[in-house]
């Protein structure tokens, strides 16, 4: 029988912590003169967007962050979404731009997040931010990664030295976190479909990062004792829940550590792009 000795990283409660902390930068900022701004760009109705969005618009507000979300038809053309970009990309009130991804059909993904001002890009995925991440210089960080690693950091997880193993290599999560773990001095190796005996690869590792989108992928007994492990995965199951790409109840048996997936990864996101907005409008003052 299984019973659960990993300790629980609380995304929910450590994301609202990480918000506080975001709300008095932004304090200091206003009192500077300088209100920070975030704009989101959503094109078309995407349902998981729409609510990605207004969570994203709600918790910007109350940090007290000037966020303003434009939405778009559907049927907006690439010269169009490039246009509202510039206009944002020259709005000084405007400190950070996310265009929710994805986009519609048709519309050429690489060109617009090439055309937000890498100094505004809060999403971290201009190659500029792409290159400064991986050459260990300033720049903005994607939002998902860096706040996995805030969850190690709070947790007194050891990064340093340690053996990790990032499952997944997309732009958005497996990449920058390898990097991100690189840069914290771990011998990162990253996994993805085509890896060989995934399974024995986790069983050496001191960190397992789960970005793939398979449900309870990872088992328990690819778990060494004492592991910490983060599941970035969102999956909708067929009982109509979230779930992790991380067997949970296995896994919390074995691991040291462990984030739970709807309340680990997912609340961290939003509470590191408001982070990176204020940090985008006090560079950019
Ligand atoms: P992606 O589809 O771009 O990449 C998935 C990666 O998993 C690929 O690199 C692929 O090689 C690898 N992969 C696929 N099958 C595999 C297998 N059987 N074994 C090993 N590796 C395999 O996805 P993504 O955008 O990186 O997102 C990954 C997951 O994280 C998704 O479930 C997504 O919903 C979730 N996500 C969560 C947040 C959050 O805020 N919590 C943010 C972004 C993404």
């Amino acid at each position: 029988m299984n019973s659960q000795t990993a300790t629980l990283i609380d995304g929910k409660a450590t994301s609202a912590k990480v918000r506080e902390e975001v709300a008095v930068r932004v304090a200091a900022l206003v009192a500077k003169g300088i209100t920070p701004g975030l704009a989101v760009v959503l094109v078309g109705e995407d349902p998981a967007s729409q609510v990605y969005v207004r969570n994203k618009d709600r918790a910007a507000h109350a940090v007290g962050i000037d966020a303003q979300t434009h939405k778009l038809a559907v049927d907006t053309s690439q010269e169009d979404l490039l246009a509202l970009v510039a206009k944002l990309n020259a709005d000084p009130a405007v400190h950070g731009i996310l265009v929710q991804l994805p986009l519609p059909k048709g519309l050429d993904e690489a060109a617009v997040v090439r055309a937000i001002d890498p100094h505004k890009d809060v999403d971290g995925l201009h190659p500029l931010n792409v290159a400064a991440l991986s050459m260990g210089e300033e720049g903005l960080v994607p939002c998902t990664p860096a706040g996995c690693i805030e969850l190690c950091d709070r947790y007194d997880v050891e990064l340093e030295g340690a053996r990790a193993v990032v499952i997944g290599r997309s732009m958005l999560v497996g990449k920058p976190v390898a990097q991100l773990l690189l840069a914290r001095n771990a011998t990162v190796t990253m996994a993805h479909s085509r890896t060989r005996d995934l399974a024995g690869l986790c069983r050496e590792a001191d960190v397992i990062i789960a970005a793939v989108g398979r449900e309870g992928l990872v088992r328990g007994d690819w778990v060494k004792p004492g592991a910490a492990v983060i599941d970035v995965g969102i999956n909708r199951g067929e009982d109509g829940k979230l779930h992790g790409d991380v067997a949970f109840d296995e896994v919390a048996a074995v691991a040291g550590a462990v984030t739970p997936v709807p309340g680990g990864v997912g609340p961290m996101t939003i509470a590191l792009l408001l982070s990176n907005t204020v940090t985008a409008a006090s560079r950019l003052g």
